[in-house]
């Protein structure tokens, strides 16, 4: 089954969850990354493979 992720498409490449999120984790706060200070992109993550794409990306076995 498909799960919500947020990632940071910056450098650091960072992927939280829905949960962390929803608990006010919304941007990236890691020294360094390109992204630092902007809010993370929602994601779908496979539950299958584990990959993580776009939500209007097909992806299926
Ligand atoms: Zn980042
Ligand atoms: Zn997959």
């Amino acid at each position: 089954m498909n799960k919500i992720v947020y990632v940071c498409t910056g450098t650091c490449k960072a992927e939280i969850t829905e949960e962390q999120y929803k608990e006010g984790l919304v941007k990236c706060g890691t020294d360094g990354c390109t992204m630092k200070g902007h809010n993370f992109e929602k994601r779908t993550k496979c539950g299958i493979c584990g990959k993580v794409f776009k939500e209007d990306v097909q992806h299926s076995h």
